[in-house]
């Protein structure tokens, strides 16, 4: 079978126990359907991006035993791609420059997006007020319902008009969006299987409606579970999350499998990484996996 997958973690900060759970589930689909591993760097948006902290992930990939295939692929080398993608959807006429201030989008907005953002009026969809430049290009979306199949969360559908509204895809202060960066990315480096958090369970429906616009195939959406803290929030740099301790990296894997409900052998907390790493290789079972969004880390 054909099958590739990746991990795409952003540069934001150091790793923590939440992406590793993410690589580990990604890197493990992967390897039991005989397939690759990808690890793209998404550092598209360079005010976000942490010096060092590119670094610092591939450094604690590779102590906690990841072998992926190929090179890294670094967004911020990736810029003409990009600006290629918008030019194809502006010579669609799908992509139109947007003059509003963040004061006017919040002004004139009436409903709240999906993720909890403001819906876009559209009062730039058919031309900027006269007198006034683009600063932002949005995507014109259709009244379409888009629904996919998830094995772990099951079938989701999101109409993209009312529930995302035309959304971001050059920044205001010049940067790609992520939606446009991961959806050319997935395209270019023929990714077939995208296994990642549940969080961004809201974005996968925005993700396939730009593949349609772009002509790109659509990969394979398979949602984890995400660690939260005991305040329910997502396990993040924002929200305090601790850099994943190097020193301990078999234990690191073995509380990560947990999580994804293989519940290997206590004792492997203890043995090598190989060790870790051929029991996960050898007993991995996705339906294993618990059917939820959120899981307390405990
Ligand atoms: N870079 C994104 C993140 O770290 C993940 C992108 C993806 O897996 O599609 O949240």
């Amino acid at each position: 079978m054909n099958y590739r997958g990746r991990f795409a973690p952003s540069p934001t900060g150091a790793l923590h126990f939440g992406s590793l759970i993410a690589a580990l589930a990604s890197c493990l689909e992967a390897r039991a359907h005989g397939g690759e591993w990808l690890v793209r760097m998404e550092d598209v948006d360079a005010p976000r991006t942490a010096p060092g902290a590119a670094e610092g992930i591939l450094a604690c990939l590779e102590a906690h035993g990841f072998i992926w295939n190929g090179e890294i692929l670094w967004q911020s080398r990736r810029l003409e791609a990009y600006q290629a993608a918008l030019d194809d959807l502006r010579a669609k006429n799908l992509a139109y420059g947007c003059a509003c201030s963040r004061k006017e989008i919040a002004e004139r907005a009436t409903a709240r997006a999906i993720d909890g953002g403001l819906l876009y009026s559209g009062t730039c969809r058919h031309g900027t007020p006269s007198g006034r430049l683009p600063r932002a290009w949005r995507l014109r979306v259709e009244n379409a319902d888009i629904d996919f199949s998830d094995p772990i969360q099951g079938t989701i559908r999101q109409n993209i008009a009312r529930d995302v509204g035309d959304f971001v895809l050059l920044r205001a202060d010049c940067q790609f969006a992520y939606q446009l960066a991961v959806v050319v990315d997935d395209a270019f480096q023929g990714i077939t299987h995208v296994v990642r958090g549940a969080d961004l369970l809201d974005s996968t429906p925005r993700q396939i409606y730009l593949q349609a616009c772009l002509d790109y195939a659509q990969p394979e959406y398979l949602h984890v579970p995400v660690a939260t803290n005991a305040a329910g929030e997502k396990l993040s740099k924002q929200t305090g999350a601790k850099a994943l301790d190097v020193e301990h990296p078999a234990a690191n894997l073995v509380r990560a499998l947990n999580f994804l409900g293989q519940h290997p052998p206590q004792e492997l907390a203890q043995a090598s990484v190989r060790e870790v790493w051929e029991w996960a290789l050898g007993n991995w079972q996705r339906e294993k996996i618990p059917r939820c969004q959120w899981i307390r880390d405990q």
